[in-house]
């Protein structure tokens, strides 16, 4: 199916946006019981009504096994939403601050108000995670929103739609639909906060547009993300859990391990592992197996295996995989040995099913190649040896780190989830996302009159020593 064109003009975005406008206070003004009804809403909607839908729409745009869907697009929301709706109540509260002795008579309070009206735009690859995870934050801290989801997954975006529209009205939540033009006219409103989800070439564009109107950002990017295996490492338990997160969504995931960086004494075993899991996982005929999608579009396709071909080009050996079908938009799983630093798989993130491997003599040479590159959204690794652990977390710079395991930090709401500099502004889940909505409004009230107004003009000598006293006591 061929990707969705732009439909809506300017004008018509404009109305929309508006109309959110206009309608924010009474949004933001509404009890916590009726935020947390609409969530409800939405849980009903995703666990439930369209469940067998969303499921067929992903099957559609990717093949996808439904019982991946389940787990990496239903289930994430329904997290989220739980999560939310158990510390809506403790979040919202106002948190009452000390207030310094200097100012006595007064008391100070933090109140998260909403930021207004919200942009959320999202990627191909995890369509309805990756727009109704925002949005649950976005609803939760009470802003009304305009949703623009990607244009790659047609029938993913069609449905996102339609559940938008049989829970919300327009002034409240809307999707709209189109590619980069329409991307383009809804980045030059001024938004009160625009969450980006995407590659790190479009947040620095998405982050020059809100610069204009000095909207804040969330920019949730992608990036390479190394998977360290060090020589005390549990072999088979990390290529297990290693294969399932990087063929996962056929590789197509922001937080995949990106390459492998394994102690040279244990490369030919974890190579073994590979292939063993990867035939447990997917069978000996991997183009058969139901479980493992399909690549987005037959341009991504090609970008994947030109990928493989350059690094083959420059010394690289396949030690599993390399079949392929532009057509059917496949490609094996494939794992890749003797890969050259400077070829192009290890400069561009791969968002596929390949998986380089280089092998390391000592830790010093990981930390200088990881350091040398962009800071990754997630950095993983795999050791048995604590002092290894915190020596590699201490001396490199990543969004996340699993231990002993890849991915999963994703699912963990009580976690911040987000990049650093190249792999992210801002972070996302639990009270962090809600926190990306949300005005953290300063509130100091004077109930009696304070010590400060002994200090105000005219100056003298003894108001000059009870502001030194100030400056040295309070
Ligand atoms: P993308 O940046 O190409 O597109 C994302 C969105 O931006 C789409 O809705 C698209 O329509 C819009 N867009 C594209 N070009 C634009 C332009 N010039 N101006 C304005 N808007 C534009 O990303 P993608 O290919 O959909 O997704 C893959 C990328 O997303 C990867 O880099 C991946 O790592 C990243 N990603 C990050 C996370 C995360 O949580 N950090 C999650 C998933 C994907």
């Amino acid at each position: 199916m061929e990707a969705i064109k732009d439909t809506l003009s300017f004008n018509e975005i404009q109305t929309l946006f508006n109309n959110q406008k206009g309608n924010q206070f009474k949004v933001a003004n509404r009890s916590i019981v009726e935020r947390k009804k609409k969530l409800k809403q939405l849980k009903t909607a995703i666990e439930v009504t369209f469940r067998d839908e969303i499921r067929t729409a992903l099957y559609n745009d990717f093949k996808k096994h439904p019982s991946e869907s389940d787990l990496t697009e239903i289930y994430p929301i329904t997290g989220e939403i739980k999560h939310t709706l158990n510390s809506l109540k403790k979040w919202t509260g106002r948190k009452r601050v000390s207030t310094p002795l200097a100012f006595l008579g007064a008391s100070s309070h933090i109140q998260y108000e909403p930021k207004g009206v919200c942009l959320i735009i999202s990627p191909w690859n995890f369509p309805f995670n990756l727009t109704f995870g925002p949005l649950v934050s976005a609803i939760a801290a009470g802003n009304t929103v305009i949703l623009k989801p990607s244009e790659h997954t047609v029938n993913s975006s069609h449905l996102i739609k339609k559940i938008v529209k049989s829970i919300f009205s327009e002034d409240e939540v809307v999707v709209i639909e189109g590619a980069v033009e329409t991307s383009k006219h809804l980045l030059s409103l001024p938004f009160n906060h625009i969450f980006f989800t995407g590659s790190p070439n479009v947040g620095k564009i998405v982050m020059a547009a809100a610069a204009k109107n000095l909207t804040s950002v969330t920019l949730e990017l992608g990036g390479k993300s190394p998977t360290i295996i060090d020589e005390t490492a549990n072999i088979d338990n990390a290529a297990k859990r290693i294969v399932w997160g990087k063929f996962i969504n056929a590789g197509q995931i922001c937080i995949a391990p990106d390459y492998i960086l394994v102690h040279e004494n244990i490369k030919e075993e974890l190579v073994k592992a590979f292939q063993k899991y990867l035939k447990v996982f997917f069978g000996d005929d991997i183009t058969r197996s139901e479980a493992f999608p399909r690549i987005v579009n037959k341009s991504h396709t090609k970008r994947i295996l030109n990928l493989i071909e350059d690094s083959k080009s420059k010394g690289a050996e396949i030690a599993f995989g390399g079949i392929s079908s532009v057509d059917d938009k496949y490609i094996q799983p494939t794992l890749i040995t003797n890969v050259s630093l400077d070829s192009e798989i290890m400069e561009q993130e791969i968002f596929g099913p390949v998986l380089p491997i280089i092998s390391f003599k000592n830790v010093e040479e990981v930390i200088n190649h990881v350091n040398s590159k962009e800071k990754p959204l997630a950095l993983y690794i795999y050791s048995s040896k604590k002092t290894n652990i915190n020596y590699l977390i201490k001396n490199t710079r990543a969004g996340g780190t699993c231990v002993n395991s890849n991915d999963i930090h994703f699912f963990n709401n009580n976690l911040p989830f987000g990049g650093s500099n190249n792999s992210g502004i801002g972070k996302s889940h639990g009270f962090f996302g809600f926190q990306a909505f949300s005005n953290a409004r300063s509130i100091y009230n004077q109930h009696v009159p304070g010590a400060l107004e002994l200090l105000m003009p005219p100056y003298n000598n003894f108001k000059q020593k009870l502001i030194d006293l100030t400056i040295k006591w309070f």
